[in-house]
């Protein structure tokens, strides 16, 4: 089953580069740079980087994988080389076309070089990348609501400087639980009007209310996990006759404490209740897994059949951020 999963030509819509590096680069990296660091060995490193089985899983301990993995953008060379890792990795794992999205804010943490400057380097070299690999990639630009909204029409400017080069979206992430969407709502609103389409994380970490924020403050035409919108039936009602998709990630979940384990996760739900679902990694590095192994997980456990994972990436392919004809274009790849 996992040869016909990685054969199958997928799509990615909801991964973050900050949390797809590969291990061994880590170990290079620090090396290199001499990273203040308690060991460069990989397995060392390991716990550092992704959720393992026997530590708590909470939204505080999950991003702390992020905080750690800051410290490693310290580069040019270094940021083209893990969009580069990234788009070959998703490559090989058979991903056709993925939305690949990167916070500003986190690549320039340590260098300090302008928003426009780090964007251009992940584009460029997911262009390239791409190209080389043979697959489509497109980039989101994300923003963090626990890091504030006071950079938020920076990043949205040089956002808007890449809308020619790949940059098809906006995105609001980070830490859910007592930062709403409010302070954001100008830029998100303007990033709309300007021409670039908004997913935001939501009903994640927070319940049904932050998904209506999402939709009613933000305009979102995507929801980035969402699964928590179960705990308002209107809603829900609401989002599945409107067709907004929800990006869901079961394994990030799991990982950051939502679900106790994969098999409680709500997937089933969702779908019973008519909602547009998409299956995404979120961060292939801190889950341990590709959208293979995803894909793989969700029908050991939740039940799914392969026609299940077919309808999931068509609803993927329909509901990605590209103009009518392109979209309609990989809808068709989708069906084979
Ligand atoms: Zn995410």
């Amino acid at each position: 089953m996992d040869a016909t999963l990685l054969t199958l030509p997928k799509i990615e819509l909801h991964r973050h580069l900050e949390g797809s590096w590969r291990l061994e680069t880590l170990c290079a990296i620090a090396r290199e740079y001499c990273l203040p660091i308690p060991s460069y060995d990989p397995e060392e490193i390991r716990p550092h980087v992704q959720i393992m089985p026997d530590e708590p899983h909470t939204a505080e301990r999950f991003l702390s994988k992020f905080r750690f993995l800051r410290q490693f953008f310290r580069s040019e060379t270094i940021i083209k080389r893990v969009v580069r890792e990234t788009v070959l990795d998703a490559a090989a794992d058979g991903v056709r076309y993925m939305e690949l999205r990167f916070t500003p804010q986190a690549l320039n943490n340590i260098m300090r070089v302008e928003y426009d400057t780090v964007i251009e380097w992940v584009c460029e070299e997911a262009h390239s990348a791409a190209r080389d690999a043979g697959i489509e990639v497109r980039l989101i630009v994300s923003m963090n609501r626990h890091e504030g909204a006071s950079n938020a029409e920076a990043v949205l400017d040089a956002a808007l400087a890449f809308r020619e080069r790949g940059v098809v979206a906006l995105d609001l992430a980070g830490n859910e639980d007592g930062y709403p969407a409010e302070p954001f709502r100008m830029v998100f609103r303007r990033a709309k009007r300007e021409g670039l389409f908004v997913t935001i994380h939501a009903g994640e970490w927070a319940g049904a209310d932050s998904v209506r924020d999402a939709l009613e403050l933000l305009d979102a035409d995507r929801i980035g996990h969402g699964i928590r919108i179960l705990e308002d039936p209107a809603l829900v009602a609401e989002v599945a006759r409107r067709g907004i998709p929800l990006e869901v990630c079961p394994t990030s979940n799991v990982d950051s404490g939502i679900c106790p384990h994969l098999r409680d996760h709500p997937l089933p739900l969702l779908l019973k209740n008519g909602l547009t679902v998409t299956i995404n990694t979120d961060d292939p590095l801190i889950s341990g897994i590709s959208l293979t192994d995803q894909l793989a997980q969700v029908m050991e456990h939740l039940g799914w059949a392969i026609e299940d994972v077919r309808a999931a990436q068509l609803n993927s392919a329909k509901t990605a951020f590209l103009p009518a004809d392109a979209r309609a274009a990989l809808v068709q790849a989708v069906q084979g």
